[in-house]
């Protein structure tokens, strides 16, 4: 198909590989596989056990500057470099999240990347795949039963039916389900409660960051589901939930294995939100792809200002991960955006916006410096970006002392990566340095969010509302005061207000409230109106899919 073909015709184009050849690129013997169908696979847990001895291989994070609202192709170039890297003969693997069926449906569309840069099967990866939201969604309700059938039979442990913070999950965007009220019709106790989406389900976050089968049992055990009416907090381990979780996610731990368009070996595992949690694949695909493959190229949700901040102090702060390099992926269209041109403009050649945007640029490239390790950045080619525009952002990056290459992945496949694969592999010659991370553990929890806001967004300072402030106390004197923070924000700008474009300095940030999430490890901090249980738009993305005469799904991209 010529370049430019639908996402779908692009995927349907290419045979893959079976799965036990794409494993025998990073050395794994089909015996050590756990085949679903031809083209996926899951590493069973009994193998990643064995991999822990390893030495790892090199580590590239891929991150964004502060994109569109159409997204700036992190997946995408995180599946380029990563073919990039497999054409120079690099035993590459890259590690992505399982998208969700709600925004596959809704708004976005699915999740696989684009162009020549698709991991396949897109259809099963966007759709069920081998079923780990479901095994999420089922224990995270299994959870929500208990707590309402221990009100139910006497209450021993003397639960506040208004101070349950366990709600139900399910992976449809399906506003009705924001707010109900359970218990009705004399079946149970009376109360109120609501849907989350899977994806901002406290036990995919959970999933993601559990080394092993024994870590995730322990985490899901210290889940805070309410309070007692004393106030007292209650966990999962207290209505002894945590066994027949664990149970239910066992295989869902074990990371998934699948190819991109051009064979590189693709773990494909955990998909948690990027604002209420870390927003990263899981720590079991990412040691275990270590363990195998010399390098792994994984992406961070959002702008650098929230995935890749989470990357590093969540997420290596937890498994103990060094990366290696950072590659900041920028497109001209956001840029541009920054530099003040309108949504419908963005086409149109502007060069002056795009030197004017690159303040934006510069900012992620400050932060991400904070953390010590080598970085470059990679401008998504799109068809329509002019050699001018090029031009001036090689200007901005040469000011900025930071390497730049323009990649066509998206066109051309690993032709197109090529560039940017060969500055990536160099930067990776140096031993990896040990990240220097925002904070340390034993800082306050409130020290913490400021030394983000401050550092990392430009703000003046964190502006409390009370009952952050009261939450955040109690927390400490919980004993949860050493957890990092997870700054739950909207990633279309610096600051906590989604329409404040290119730079803003100066500011305050605003902290509404703050949720616990003790079983995954962190704090959450919400800075304005936070979506648990997204909605559909009036036109979903699902109205435009069909079978065909043949079966095939028309529709999905
Ligand atoms: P992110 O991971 O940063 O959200 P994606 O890689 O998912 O971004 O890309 C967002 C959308 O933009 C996808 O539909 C993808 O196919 C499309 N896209 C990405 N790069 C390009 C490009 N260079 N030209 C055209 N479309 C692109
Ligand atoms: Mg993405």
């Amino acid at each position: 198909p010529p370049p430019g073909s639908p996402d779908i015709t692009i995927a349907r184009a290419v045979t893959p590989r079976p799965i036990t050849e794409v494993a025998a690129r990073l050395g794994i013997e089909p015996s050590q596989l756990l085949p679903f169908g031809h083209d996926k696979a899951k590493l069973p847990l009994a193998f990643t056990d064995e991999l822990a001895d390893r030495s790892p291989g090199k580590l590239v994070l891929v991150t964004a500057i502060t994109p569109t609202p159409a997204g700036e192709g992190k997946t995408t170039t995180t599946v380029g470099l990563g073919d990039g890297l497999s054409r120079l003969g690099h035993r590459a693997a890259i590690c992505l999240r399982e998208p969700s069926l709600g925004p596959c449906f809704g708004m976005k569309g699915g999740a696989a990347g684009g162009g020549r840069s698709q991991v396949i099967p897109m259809e099963d990866i966007n759709l069920h795949f081998t079923g780990d939201f479901h095994a999420i969604t089922t224990a995270h309700n299994l959870l929500a039963a208990l707590i309402d059938n221990h009100l139910h039979w006497d209450n021993a442990l003397n639960l506040d039916p208004e101070r349950i913070t366990w709600k139900r999950t399910m992976d449809m965007n399906d506003r009705a389900l924001r707010h109900l009220t359970v218990g009705l019709g004399g079946q149970g106790v009376p109360r109120s409660d609501g849907f989350d989406i899977t994806a901002a389900s406290e036990i995919m976050a959970i999933l993601c960051l559990a080394r092993d089968l024994a870590d995730l049992q322990r985490r899901l055990g210290k889940i805070v589901v309410a309070r007692t009416r004393d106030g007292e907090p209650v966990m999962a381990r207290d209505l002894k939930a945590e066994g027949a979780m664990a149970a239910l996610l066992k295989q869902a731990l074990a990371p998934n294995l699948v190819q991109t368009l051009e064979h590189t070996p693709a773990f494909v595992h955990g998909g948690p939100f990027a604002n209420i949690a870390h927003g990263c694949n899981s720590v079991m695909a990412t040691r275990s792809a270590l363990a195998l493959a010399d390098v792994v190229v994984t992406e961070a949700g959002f702008g650098a200002d929230l995935g890749a901040e989470k990357f590093f102090n969540i997420k290596c702060r937890q498994a103990g991960l060094r990366p290696d390099a950072v590659v900041v992926v920028a497109t001209l269209r956001a840029l541009k955006m920054h530099g003040g041109v309108t949504r419908e403009a963005l086409g149109q050649p502007d060069p002056e916006a795009v030197r004017r945007g690159a303040a934006n640029l510069a900012r992620h490239v400050e932060n991400l410096r904070g953390f010590g390790v080598p970085l470059m950045v990679a401008v998504n080619q799109f068809d329509q970006d002019s050699a001018e525009e090029h031009a001036v952002l090689r200007e901005a990056c040469d000011q900025l002392g930071v390497e730049m290459a323009v990649s066509s992945h998206w066109r051309d496949g690993s032709a197109g990566s090529e560039a940017l694969a060969e500055r990536v592999a160099a930067l990776l010659d140096a031993p990896a340095p040990e990240p220097t991370l925002t904070y340390a553990d034993d800082a306050g929890l409130v020290d913490k969010v400021r030394a983000i806001a401050t550092r990392l967004y430009g703000a003046a300072d964190i502006h409390l509302e009370e009952r952050a402030q009261r939450q955040l106390e109690e927390y400490e004197a919980l004993g949860y005061g050493h957890l990092p923070v997870c700054i739950a924000k909207t990633q279309y700008s610096f600051t906590a207000d989604p329409g404040a474009q290119g730079m803003v300095v100066g500011h305050v940030l605003p902290i509404r409230e703050v949720e616990l999430a003790a079983g995954a490890g962190f704090v959450v901090v919400v800075c304005g109106a936070m979506m648990r249980m997204p909605g559909m738009p009036r036109h979903p993305a699902s109205v435009d899919m069909r079978l065909d005469e043949d079966g095939e799904i028309e529709g999905l991209s």
